[in-house]
């Protein structure tokens, strides 16, 4: 591209500025008057929590029962198998707690650096962040003086934001709140784990235990499945029967495991 060329983002034009306006405030009356009623329900936007927080129990069950079953399995007794539950509770909270908690703050770092490199770039060369912007609309199927006229509006409304949205993707800028997930994530796991614990406290006969314990197990996972189906928008069936396979799955896994190691006594 010529370097003599205009520049709408360097040009100021008053008479548009004043359509925009005038353009954006009818745009906004008519929301305020309920006429633009195309406004679909997204799910990903309010599930966040939920999703985090069913996947966080759905662990701490499943890894619990599975490591109870496979106990059982092998004739652990019951103050055996107690505290094994309890330690895997424990230590999958915590776990749990630290990765996330990794995980958040190293993910808030990288935007943290991505933004502030961007900041730098657009206080540098502000010019090529233009050419940089329109390219990116062009590559997306926009024709040139459309993306440029884009790209300049935008980056006049909020050019970090233009920048960080379209070039970097990202769609919100950091509010990681490591510790606070942290919590989540292991109170979520915990409380998936204290349903197998709780069984074998109650359950009264070591005969049923092994039965009990995989029944109450599935019947919880099938319904942690449903739920977070049901809040990402998702079948509910087809969200409780996937959770349900792979808990059955694991849950056999151990048991075999268990019985073959209880048999041989090692
Ligand atoms: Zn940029």
């Amino acid at each position: 591209m010529q370097a003599n060329t205009t520049l709408p983002w360097t040009q100021s034009n008053p008479h548009s500025i004043m359509e925009n306006m005038v353009l954006e405030r009818a745009v906004e009356m008519e929301h305020k008057a309920g006429h633009l009623q195309h406004h679909e329900h997204h799910h990903h936007q309010q599930i966040g929590w939920l999703r985090a927080s069913v996947l966080g129990a759905n662990d701490g069950l499943l890894s619990t029962a599975a490591l109870l079953t496979g106990m059982v399995a092998g004739h652990g007794g019951r103050e055996t198998l107690i505290l094994a539950g309890i330690a895997a509770m424990v230590a999958g909270a915590f776990s749990m707690a630290a990765g996330e908690y990794v995980s958040v703050s190293s993910q808030a770092d990288t935007q943290a650096a991505d933004l502030a490199i961007e900041e730098r770039e657009l206080h540098k060369n502000p010019d090529l962040e233009l050419l940089e912007l329109t390219r990116i609309y062009v590559h997306r199927g926009v024709s040139e003086p459309i993306a440029r006229q884009v790209a300049a509006q935008l980056m006049e409304h909020d050019a970090l934001a233009a920048h960080a949205r379209d070039e970097l993707g990202l769609t919100e800028i950091a509010q990681a709140r490591p510790i606070q997930a942290a919590l989540a994530s292991a109170s979520s796991f915990a409380m998936g784990a204290v349903f197998p614990i709780l069984a074998v406290l109650f359950v009264p006969q070591m005969n049923f235990l092994l039965a009990s314990l995989i029944l109450l197990t599935l019947v919880f996972l099938t319904a942690l499945g449903a739920v977070a189906a049901w809040a990402g928008g998702a079948p509910m069936v087809r969200g409780a029967v996937r959770v349900l396979f792979f808990g059955a799955c694991s849950l056999a896994a151990t048991s075999i495991v268990g019985h073959f190691l209880g048999v041989t006594g090692v």
